[in-house]
């Protein structure tokens, strides 16, 4: 094996993909607990993906919903997937499996992400979990 020159750290901040809508209410993300669902996820709480329908414009187009587990039930509906992430083979094979949020982009430093979480209704970033709950390489 080849000299490496770095070794890549992995942190909490090594995170596969991110989510968005986390302050929006439409399509499922309120219940009877929560005016908004995803204003109650913090990093480090773990979510599944899940396939779904969500209505865009009045028409109903296949979406991946992220929704809270709580003890290992599932919990409130969350967020989604961006339909471009969406539609990758590595997300598309962890439907029904866990991710854990790493970063609420809303808290975060970083005025870019900060910004960018504004204009896509709160993000976050996430990193993919094995069932057993360790990292899924
Ligand atoms: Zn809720």
């Amino acid at each position: 094996m080849a000299m490496q020159p770095k070794i890549k750290r992995i942190t909490m901040n090594d995170a596969d993909f991110e989510i968005v809508g986390l302050s929006s209410f439409t399509n499922g993300r309120s219940c009877s607990l929560h005016a908004v669902c995803g204003l109650h996820v913090n990093p480090g709480d773990v979510l599944r993906l899940k396939a779904t329908q969500v209505n865009v414009n009045g028409e109903s187009e296949p979406a991946i919903a992220c929704v809270l587990v709580d003890r290992g039930v599932d919990t409130c509906t969350v967020a989604y997937v961006p339909r471009m992430m969406a539609d990758q083979a590595k997300v598309k094979q962890h439907i029904n499996k866990f991710v854990m949020v790493v970063e609420l982009y809303n808290d975060s430093p970083s005025t870019y992400k900060r910004s960018k979480s504004h204009q896509n209704l709160g993000m976050a970033s996430v990193t993919m979990l094995t069932e057993d709950g360790g990292r899924d390489e």
